[in-house]
């Protein structure tokens, strides 16, 4: 377990904005919120940037954070990569492929996709699969949500984490290596920024887990991508150049990845989404109460990348526009063997990731029975009904504050009256 780490985070903590509303508290998978002295306190070792707090807060207390356009501006050769996300976020008006020219049009010397990877990514998940047929349920890791979350919660399951770059930085190591090598451009003055639909994407770049170092130099989000966008759009509108759409790339992310892909009758597939909906499965995978599954895409939002806070556009609105990006476009292939000698070399590999250790009881394993002992007999005294009314998301976690001397008895305003 990792201990003492300082936790980078994209998520912005506003406390003067907080009214004490609880709703962030109850909504947070990881009991990493507090509200104390009416205000919002973060637990910087249980948050997993899943964002759900984003969305609940009405108020501007907790607000997300991403690099902006002007970080560009430290590169001389700067490449974008954007999520798959990213092609629902326009209009049919707009279309995609003016979209894409828009991103030329605010300073990228080239513009990538994830698309572009996904078939080459799930021959290597095909190729990890038959190298470790012993790992059963291989867990996706695409999500740098679940992959925190599996950290925090279920560190039993760490060794079924697919070991591999997600499909963004696969692209990065790749593309960074090639206009080295084929274009001669200085390793220093390539900046590769992702275009990302959420703030755990945006925390994996800013402090990647077990990933290589320094890949992409930073993450931007959709929402300011967009807002930038907007402005060049008739430039982009009359601009003449041959656009690449990846559909069948664009297909296998909607159709969650590469589950469906790899379900060829051999290799039997899940594809799981909503933070809940992760959670229960993950129980079911650590107590094997589960279907012989061989791989299991998970995905922290509901529908998918396209339900990431740092979107613009409705999530189902967003899937139905790739859904129609696919039926209307030619697929461009893109596969470069050298993607697959890279892989074969470990160039991808991620290293084994270690758990998060979220209490810190005592190093001393008495006095940290002792307090596991007086966590239960304060929680045996509390009404038990996880109202949240005295700032922590339930009873045993108020206990546990009591003992960590982070709240007292007096905060349950039940046993008040
Ligand atoms: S981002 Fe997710 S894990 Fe972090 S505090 Fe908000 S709800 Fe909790
Ligand atoms: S599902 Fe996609 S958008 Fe949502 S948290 Fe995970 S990586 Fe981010």
């Amino acid at each position: 377990m990792e201990n003492d780490k300082k936790y980078f985070h994209a998520l912005q903590v506003k406390t003067q904005k907080c009214v004490a509303c609880m709703k962030c508290v109850r909504v947070c998978p990881t009991k990493a919120l507090r509200i104390r002295e009416g205000k919002v306190q973060l637990d910087d070792t249980r948050c997993i940037d899943c964002g759900r707090c984003i969305t609940a807060c009405k108020y501007g207390a907790l607000i997300p954070w991403s690099d902006t356009m002007e970080i560009t501006k430290n590169k001389k050769y700067k490449v974008a990569i954007l999520s798959t996300a990213f092609a629902g976020q326009f209009s049919d008006k707009v279309g995609y492929p003016t979209a894409k020219k828009a991103i030329y049009h605010l300073g990228f010397d080239e513009v990538l996709e994830e698309s572009m990877i996904t078939e080459q990514y799930s021959w290597m998940i095909r190729k990890y699969l038959k190298e470790y047929p012993q790992t059963r349920p291989v867990l996706s890791s695409n999500c740098p949500a679940v992959v925190r979350l599996i950290q925090v919660r279920f560190p039993s399951l760490l060794p079924n984490l697919l070991h591999l770059e997600s499909p963004m930085s696969v692209l990065a190591v790749y593309y960074r290596q090639k206009l080295v090598n084929e274009k001669n451009i200085p390793d220093d003055d390539i900046g590769i920024y992702q275009i990302v639909p959420c703030i755990s994407q945006v925390t994996a770049v800013h402090q990647p887990e077990g990933n290589i170092a320094d890949i992409e130099n930073g993450a931007i989000s959709i929402q300011e991508v967009f807002g930038h966008a907007l402005e060049v759009l008739p430039e982009a509108a009359s601009d003449e150049r041959e656009i690449d759409v990846y559909t069948k790339g664009l297909s296998l992310s909607v159709s969650r990845m590469e589950a469906s892909e790899n379900d060829d009758g051999n290799i039997r597939t899940l594809a799981v989404s909503g933070i809940s909906n992760v959670i229960e499965i993950l129980l079911k995978i650590e107590n094997q109460q589960i279907d012989p599954y061989d791989f299991i895409v998970f995905h922290s939002c509901i529908g998918g990348c396209v339900g990431g806070v740092l979107n613009i556009e409705n999530p189902f609105i967003a899937a139905s526009r790739i859904r129609h990006i696919i039926s209307k476009g030619k697929d461009t292939k893109f596969e470069d063997k050298r993607i697959s000698e890279m892989f074969d070399n470990g160039d991808f590999d991620v290293t084994p990731l270690a758990g998060r250790s979220i209490m810190k009881l005592s190093s001393d394993i008495k006095t940290a029975l002792e307090k596991m002992k007086r966590i239960h007999q304060i929680n045996a005294t509390l009404p038990g009904l996880d109202c949240s009314a005295c700032g922590s998301p339930t009873c045993l976690t108020l206990a546990e504050d009591i003992v960590e001397g982070k709240a007292t008895l007096e905060d349950c305003i039940v046993l008040l009256r």
